[in-house]
């Protein structure tokens, strides 16, 4: 183990494994299928948006000029609506275009004025204009976006108002990253299916499914193995299977210092360890490395920890492996309002309730903080970001990441 980095920063552990990003490809999905997806190439408009000057209200249109001394009465010539195919004719001075929103501007007109301004005689060929004209209710041709714009980028996250530009732009399929394909392997000799009966020294295995939680809503394909027993034998396998069927593996369990954690043993045997062990508390035991090419992040066996390190390592790594998409990382300043165990060495990744109804956001823990702890997260929205040493009592400020 003399060369891998061991008990490195958080830094330093995320540059690391930027080094064997996901190598995803690029697929073209309709629009209907968009939603979640994200940019796998920057996006140009095809068209001007809007594509020609047009009404921004339901009124008159006509030569600025001809409204500069209100009241002022002018012939209504013609009517247009959005979507019209009709010619619309060329105004003169003194004339006026009943126009709709949408519409395109007549010709020679400079201005507008909403319906609710104007009064039209009982034999609708008279307007009278009640205020000057607004020449700002004219939508110019591309002042949205003009042609050969790149309004999108790679590695944009598909909203659904970006989905709307995409069809404004003239796209009706988008080039988005295809999904990963994450597999999901537990271990440990303890672990019985949610609901069977458990037998004395047993527990109900829950990290796998919180894991492929986590892969769904960074937007990827969870694979939930059977949860794996502690032996070489059962490991071998099942790492050499997740590796042929997925890009990326996460593991549970087996990668501290204890006789029984295999995973560290395989990985520093038979696989490649680019790092083991992070100044992250609770969650120093994760490993980085490749199984037969794939990518492995060897993530501990305490429930709480398992999701912790996702957030903080493998959540930054699939970021990075679709050019910065994916659900993003918030952060917020928060005062303690409970005391909270900081440490000497690790970033420390504290539990907490954020309060933001006051005039500042405050942090309670939500309780005992033990890396067993599953509820400790469950019950959270946010996780301390308390540096090495960084004072940690009630009253104190830190940094916190929004869960
Ligand atoms: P390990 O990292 O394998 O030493 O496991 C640390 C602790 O986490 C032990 O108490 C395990 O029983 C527990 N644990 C390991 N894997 C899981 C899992 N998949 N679900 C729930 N608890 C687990
Ligand atoms: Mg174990």
């Amino acid at each position: 183990m003399a060369e891998v980095p061991y008990f490195i920063d958080h830094a330093t552990a995320l540059e690391i494994a930027a080094k064997s990003l996901l190598q995803l490809e690029s697929e073209d999905v309709p629009l209907d299928q968009a939603h979640g997806r994200v940019l796998s190439h920057d996006i140009a408009s095809k068209v001007d948006d809007p594509p020609f000057d047009n009404s921004a209200m339901d009124g008159f249109a006509f030569m600025h000029e001809d409204s500069l001394h209100p009241p002022c009465s002018l012939e209504i010539i013609q009517t247009v609506q959005a979507g019209d195919t009709n010619t619309t004719q060329t105004l003169q001075t003194g004339q006026a275009t009943r126009i709709m929103t949408g519409a395109p501007m007549p010709p020679g007109a400079t201005s507008i004025l909403p319906i609710e301004r104007c009064e039209v005689d009982s034999l609708g060929q008279t307007v009278t204009l009640l205020e000057q004209g607004r020449p700002h209710f004219i939508r110019k041709q591309g002042e949205n976006l003009e042609k050969n714009q790149v309004a999108l980028t790679r590695g944009s996250n598909l909203t659904p108002s970006k989905i709307g530009l995409c069809a404004t732009m003239g796209w009706p399929y988008v080039p988005v990253f295809k999904r990963a394909r994450i597999g999901i392997l537990s271990t440990g000799d303890e672990l019985k299916f949610p609901g069977e009966k458990l037998e004395p020294h047993q527990i109900y295995e829950s990290n796998s499914f919180g894991l492929a939680g986590l892969v769904e809503w960074m937007g990827h394909d969870a694979v939930r193995y059977e949860a794996v027993a502690d032996s070489m034998d059962s490991l071998r396998k099942a790492l050499t299977t997740a590796s042929k069927e997925c890009d990326l593996i996460l593991t549970s369990g087996g990668v501290s210092m204890g006789d029984w954690d295999y995973v560290r043993k395989i990985m520093e045997e038979e696989g490649e360890i680019h790092y083991w062990r992070v100044k992250i508390r609770p969650g120093s035991p994760p490993l980085f490395g490749l199984w037969n090419g794939t990518p492995l992040f060897g993530l501990p066996g305490n429930p709480a920890s398992s999701h912790v390190v996702f957030r903080i390592l493998v959540a930054p790594y699939l970021r990075s492996s679709t050019a910065g998409g994916g659900p993003k990382e918030h952060h917020l300043r928060v005062q303690l309002a409970d005391d909270l165990k900081g440490d000497a060495k690790c970033l420390a990744l504290r539990r907490i309730k954020i309060d933001t109804s006051g005039d500042h956001p405050t942090a309670y823990s939500t309780g005992p903080q033990g890396s067993g702890n599953l509820n400790s997260i469950a019950q959270a929205d946010g996780l301390t970001l308390l540096s090495p040493g960084q004072p940690s009592n009630k009253g104190d400020w830190c940094d916190a990441m929004l869960l």
